[in-house]
């Protein structure tokens, strides 16, 4: 916002987004956001602590940073001279505000960056700031929120600014050892070397409303490549499709949604309760009717009107926060992911999503993951991990996504990735195969210590269609190929797949998905409650167990002579495509 004439200063402000003349005290009960246009204005550093923190519960670190010149920098001015007007024009000491604080009543540690102090720019004091900060943070085992506004590394310092990516970076990296939740919040501009460590890093990254981020900035760019550059290419909306931040937060929004994810840490944090004494690990008391046809099982399971993982977000959790990004390019759709509360407990659930319409099918791409799909759920499974959350996952897919950028992608590996990444992950896992669970797509996420299945879902190694059209005529033999695959929740109960069916309302999901999210409810819960007192490593060597004894051949009747688990590459992409098409 710039002020229109010294006179006025105190009274009015010109939006720099829509250049609408505002009264300043307006403008300031409205956080600095553009009433008109939503614009939203920089902020420094006291301001913004304010904003974020409980009143009155800021207390600055106790020493200043030391003033350094460590290399006699002098371009029109000589550095020392630059160092004091910016302390004289922001009253700050150096580019950050460090200190603890509350933040909706959790402790944390607090980093916040100031822009009009030498564009935010890295030096050592400030890197020497925000690794105290941390160092405190993990002293008194609290979360780390960092706020970043900065063009990069401090020039005036040289090599020794560029030092300080790497000295903040192995301070976040003890914090994430410790299983410490950090934070970073990027504002509007975060560039260079800041970009480059600290505001990437961290646990989770949050871009408010308006924000840029790059490693390059766009002048830079244009200058060395000559190329045009894309349409909001570097905002806070063009890094969330680009799987590069969690979230776009509005500024009025951003205490509540940092004070939602502490709590799920602080969650974490504490010693489980005792929790009730395990349940038998027996299949359900659920008993499928033996004269239904798998390949009705097959339909219902694929039915419209199924709830889907989101709806069950809606109404089997509460307090849904949503996480994106792979961190490497990309935000699958098929795939949603974040922290939730089940009956008041913290859990990362992660699961499929489809669609009830053809155009929520396509948005989501039928619930086919691409490899970004894969490594998101990869990067909250681990995030989980590290924060002690346990881990809910929602199957329902009709297999990975078998496209040709897929493929270019690594989806084989982003499966194998995360089937290896399951099997040692030291939390609890419960997995719910909801509707269809088709193929190495669902495995990837279901190895678990507990595998539950919806009465009327499928889960199974190939879709019926696929594998009619392998080894029977044609693909109009699906009905039979369903009923060979043994693809039923009862079935697979019966060979130790499953753990136990999960009841429906009657006829099924779709006629009730209120019914339905309340048993879903319940069976996770059941199912998890056992989990959170057994020891990480315990609940690791049971889970391999759980997977090992599949070495050991069981039968469950006859099967088609010749069946393979795996299916040939012209097989699935087709089958894939024509089941839910
Ligand atoms: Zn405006």
């Amino acid at each position: 916002m710039t002020t229109t004439a010294p006179r006025d200063e105190q009274l009015w402000s010109r939006c720099d987004g829509c250049a609408s003349l505002l009264y300043r005290k307006r403008l300031r009960r409205n956080l600095d956001v553009c009433p008109e246009c939503g614009s939203h204005a920089r902020l420094d550093a006291p301001d913004r602590v304010a904003q974020l923190t409980d009143p009155d519960s800021f207390v600055p670190l106790p020493d200043p940073a030391a003033r350094v010149d460590p290399i006699g920098f002098v371009d029109e001015l000589p550095y020392p001279h630059r160092l004091a007007a910016a302390r004289a024009a922001t009253g700050l000491d150096e580019a950050v505000l460090c200190g603890t604080a509350r933040l909706g009543g959790h402790p944390v540690a607090l980093a916040v960056m100031d822009f009009r102090f030498l564009g935010g720019s890295l030096g050592c004091a400030v890197g020497e700031l925000i690794t105290r900060t941390a160092e405190r943070a993990l002293a008194d085992g609290v979360p780390l929120v960092l706020v970043t506004a900065s063009g990069g590394a401090r020039m005036q310092e040289g090599a020794l600014s560029l030092m300080q990516m790497a000295t903040v970076s192995q301070a976040l990296a003890g914090m994430r050892e410790a299983g410490l939740l950090t934070v970073s919040v990027v504002t509007d501009p975060t560039y260079g070397g800041v970009a480059a460590s600290f505001a990437t890093n961290t646990d989770l990254v949050l871009a408010e409303s308006g924000a840029r981020l790059g490693f390059a900035g766009p002048r830079v760019i244009r200058q060395v490549t000559g190329a045009k550059l894309p349409e909001g290419f570097q905002t806070a909306e063009y890094l969330l499709r680009h799987g590069q931040v969690d979230m776009v937060v509005p500024r009025h929004a951003l205490r509540g949604r940092l004070a939602a994810l502490l709590a799920a840490a602080d969650s974490g944090r504490r010693a489980p309760e005792t929790a009730p004494a395990p349940r038998p690990a027996t299949a359900s008391t659920v008993t499928a009717r033996p004269d239904r046809d798998p390949w009705e099982t097959v339909r219902t399971a694929r039915h419209p009107g199924r709830p889907t993982t989101l709806d069950y977000l809606e109404t089997a959790f509460d307090g849904f926060v949503e996480l994106h990004g792979d961190r490497l390019g990309a935000d699958c759709t098929a795939v949603v992911g974040g922290i939730a509360r089940l009956d008041g407990r913290p859990v990362m659930v992660i699961g499929h999503q489809k669609g009830h319409t053809t155009a929520e099918l396509v948005t989501h791409n039928f619930g086919m993951a691409s490899p970004a799909g894969h490594r998101k759920a990869l990067r909250l499974m681990r995030l989980a991990a590290r924060l002690r959350l346990p881990v809910v996952t929602l199957v329902d897919t009709p297999g990975a996504d078998p496209g040709v950028s897929a493929e270019q992608q690594g989806q084989a590996a982003a499966i194998a990735e995360n089937i290896l990444a399951l099997t040692v992950l030291p939390t609890p896992v419960v997995a719910v195969v909801t509707g269809e669970g088709g193929s190495g797509g669902a495995l990837a996420f279901a190895v678990a210590d507990r595998v539950l299945m919806l009465e009327h879902a499928v889960y199974s190694v190939i879709s019926p269609e696929g594998c009619a059209a392998i080894l029977w005529p044609d693909s109009s033999a699906a009905p039979q190929a369903a009923r060979a695959l043994r693809l039923t929740g009862a079935d697979l109960c019966r060979l130790g797949v499953v753990d136990e069916l999960v009841p429906e309302p009657r006829p099924a999901a779709h006629a009730d998905p209120g019914g339905a999210a309340e048993l879903l409810r319940r069976a996770v819960a059941a199912n998890l409650a056992p989990l959170l007192t057994v020891p990480p490593a315990t609940l690791v060597r049971r889970r391999r167990q759980r997977f090992r004894r599949f070495g050991a051949a069981r039968s469950a009747g006859p099967s088609p002579a010749g069946t393979s688990a795996a299916s040939p590459p012209a097989a699935s992409p087709a089958g894939g495509r024509a089941e839910v098409a």
